[in-house]
C-alpha cells in the first residue's frame, strides 16, 4: 500500500496566520482597534516558558499588541486573580491566557472562570464550553488545540465530514471533550474513548478519523489504523533518543507514526502537526475576540471552523 499523505500542520498553520492578518488589518483599518493579547505565565517550567515565547512571537508576527506577564511561582491566588481582573478591564486587550498548569495554591478553576468569557482565548471558560456543547459557534471561544484539529481533518478530507466515523481517544476538558463536541457538530458519529474503554484497538479500527489526545508515546500501532483513515495525533511526549547520542530526546506523537504512514490515509506528523495550529489558532480566537468586541464579527477571520 503507498504512504499516507502527511498533513503539515506547519503549513496549515501558515495560511491560517495569513487569514488572522489579513482580518485584523481589515479591522485596524475600519476601526482603528489593534487586538491585543495577555499572555500570563507563572513560575518556571521550561515547557511552558517555550509556549509562552512562541505565542509572543507569534502575536507580534500578526500584527497585535501582545503583552506578557511572568509571575514568580510564589505568587498567591489573591494576586493572579487581582492581573486577570485587571486584564478584563483593561480595553486594549482582547485576549487573556493564563498558561496552564498552574502552582498548587493556585486553583485553576477560578482563575479560568475570573477570565470574561469573551476574552478566553484558550476557550476553557464554563460558558465557552457551554456555547461549543450546544453548538453555538458564533459566540464561543473554541479551545485553540480542538480547532486546530479540525482544520488539519478537513485539509485531508475536505470541508464536509459528515457521517463519517470518528473515534477521539482521550476525554480531558481542553482537548478530548472539545475534539469530540467539534466532530459531532459536523456531522460524524463520534466515540470517545478513554483508559476504561474496553477493546480500544478495535474500536480505533473503526475510525475514519482518529484522534489521539492520551499522552502515551506511540500507542497507537498498524493494528489500531482502519486503512485509509485520517490520524491527527495530538500527543507530545519526549522519549529517549539514544541513537541521537548519550542523553539525547526526541518528541513523537501518541501514535507509531511509522506504522501510521503505512496503513493510514493522511497523518499529522509529531512535531509540525497539530502542535503549530494550536498556536495559529490562538492568533485566530485574538483576532475573532477583538471583532467581537468592536461589534465588527464580519471581520473575524475567515476559518472553516
Ligand atoms: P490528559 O492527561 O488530561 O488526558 C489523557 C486522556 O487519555 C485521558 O482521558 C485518559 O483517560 C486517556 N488515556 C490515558 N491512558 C490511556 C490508555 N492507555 N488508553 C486509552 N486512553 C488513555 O491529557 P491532555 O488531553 O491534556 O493531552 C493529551 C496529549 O496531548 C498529551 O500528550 C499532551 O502533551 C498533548 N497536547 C498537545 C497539545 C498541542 O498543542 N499539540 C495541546 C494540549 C495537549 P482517563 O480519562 O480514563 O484517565
Amino acid at each position: 500500500m503507498s504512504e499516507a499523505q502527511i498533513i503539515s500542520g506547519k503549513e496549515l498553520a501558515g495560511t491560517v496566520v495569513e487569514a488572522v492578518k489579513m482580518a485584523s488589518s481589515r479591522l485596524i483599518k475600519q476601526t482603528g482597534i489593534i487586538p491585543g493579547i495577555a499572555v500570563v505565565i507563572v513560575g518556571e517550567d521550561p515547557a511552558s516558558q517555550v509556549y509562552v515565547r512562541s505565542k509572543g512571537k507569534k502575536a507580534e508576527e500578526c500584527g497585535f499588541l501582545s503583552r506578557t506577564h511572568r509571575l514568580d511561582d510564589s505568587v498567591s491566588e489573591a494576586d493572579l486573580l487581582a492581573l486577570v481582573e485587571s486584564l478584563n478591564a483593561d480595553k486594549d486587550i482582547h485576549g487573556i491566557l493564563v498558561q496552564l498548569p498552574l502552582p498548587g495554591q493556585i486553583s485553576e478553576e477560578k482563575v479560568i472562570e475570573t477570565i470574561l468569557p469573551e476574552k478566553d482565548v484558550d476557550g476553557f471558560h464554563p460558558i465557552n464550553v457551554g456555547l461549543l456543547g450546544s453548538g453555538n459557534r458564533t459566540r464561543a471561544m473554541i479551545p485553540c488545540t480542538p480547532a486546530g484539529s479540525l482544520l488539519l481533518a478537513k485539509q485531508a478530507l475536505g470541508d464536509n465530514l459528515s457521517g463519517l466515523n470518528a473515534v477521539v481517544v482521550g476525554r480531558s476538558n481542553i482537548v478530548g471533550k472539545p475534539v469530540a463536541a467539534l466532530l459531532l457538530q459536523e456531522s460524524c458519529t463520534v466515540t470517545i474513548a478513554h483508559s476504561r474503554t474496553k477493546e480500544i484497538e478495535a474500536l480505533c479500527r473503526t475510525a475514519d478519523i482518529l484522534v489521539a489526545a492520551v499522552g502515551r508515546p506511540q500507542m497507537i500501532k498498524t493494528d489500531w489504523i482502519k486503512p485509509g483513515a485520517t490520524i491527527i495525533d495530538v500527543g507530545i511526549n519526549r522519549i529517549d533518543a539514544p541513537e541521537k547520542g548519550e542523553g539525547k530526546t526526541r518528541l513523537v506523537g501518541d501514535v507509531d507514526y511509522d506504522d501510521a504512514l503505512s496503513v493510514a490515509g493522511a497523518v499529522t506528523p509529531v512535531p509540525g502537526g497539530v502542535g503549530p495550529m494550536t498556536i495559529a489558532m490562538l492568533m485566530a480566537n485574538t483576532a475573532t475576540a477583538a471583532a467581537r468586541a468592536a461589534g465588527r464579527p464580519d471581520l473575524e477571520p475567515a476559518l472553516s471552523l
